[in-house]
């Protein structure tokens, strides 16, 4: 398999990850989305097979005994995530370049694996305020996720100097201008 280059966004939930990876998937750069694998319940409007491969917590185990993720991660008690290998070869095959929406760990773990040829992205929020409010903004969190994600959002913060490059997303159309710089910059370089 001949093996491309890819590209890791991580940051702590609600930092606009999310529409950064969407931004830069619709700029012509030859990017094509991994779909993670998770038994956390579906959200809203997330489409299977399109935003995540929904499965249960026991079909996951079966796939990591089978080895068919990359790395993977339980990232909150009983909610698995992993990234599949047959995603990676299915984009790689098409001659396209794998675009990760992961963890912070996830994250750092890809980049050892994947080394020089995977561009590191950590979008953070401008202030840990900033992230609380938004998380609130959006509806979707419990009082009690709130504060999960809350505390696991100041220990990620202290991972972002291991990335290639910290996006701070203080203005969300001028962190997208950024990261397609960055990214632009990274697949065109030998
Ligand atoms: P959410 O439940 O909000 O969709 O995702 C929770 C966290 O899991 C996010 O930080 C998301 O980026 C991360 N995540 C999604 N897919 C994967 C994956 O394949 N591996 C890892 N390590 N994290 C993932």
């Amino acid at each position: 398999m001949e093996q491309g280059k890819c590209i890791i966004v991580s940051a702590p939930s609600g930092a606009g990850k999310t529409t950064i990876v969407h931004h830069l998937l619709g700029c012509g750069l030859g990017l094509d989305f991994s779909v993670s694998a998770t038994s956390r319940p579906r959200r809203g409007q997330e489409e299977d097979g399109k935003d995540y491969f929904f499965i249960t917590a026991g079909e996951f185990r079966r796939r990591i005994a089978a080895g068919a993720f990359v790395e993977w991660e339980e990232v909150y008690p009983g909610r698995f995530y992993g990234t599949l290998r047959s995603e990676v070869e299915r984009i790689w095959a098409a001659g396209q370049h794998p675009i990760f929406d992961v963890d912070v760990v996830g994250g750092l773990r890809l980049k050892d694996i994947f080394g020089a040829r995977a561009f590191s992205i950590f979008v953070s929020p401008p202030t840990i305020e900033a992230l609380e409010q938004r998380l609130q903004l959006r509806g979707t969190e419990t009082p009690e996720s709130l504060r999960t994600r809350m505390g696991k959002a100041a220990e990620e913060l202290a991972y972002s100097v291991k990335y290639d490059h910290v996006l701070i997303n203080d203005d969300m159309g001028q962190a997208c201008r950024e990261a397609y710089e960055a990214v632009r910059g990274f697949l065109q370089a030998p």
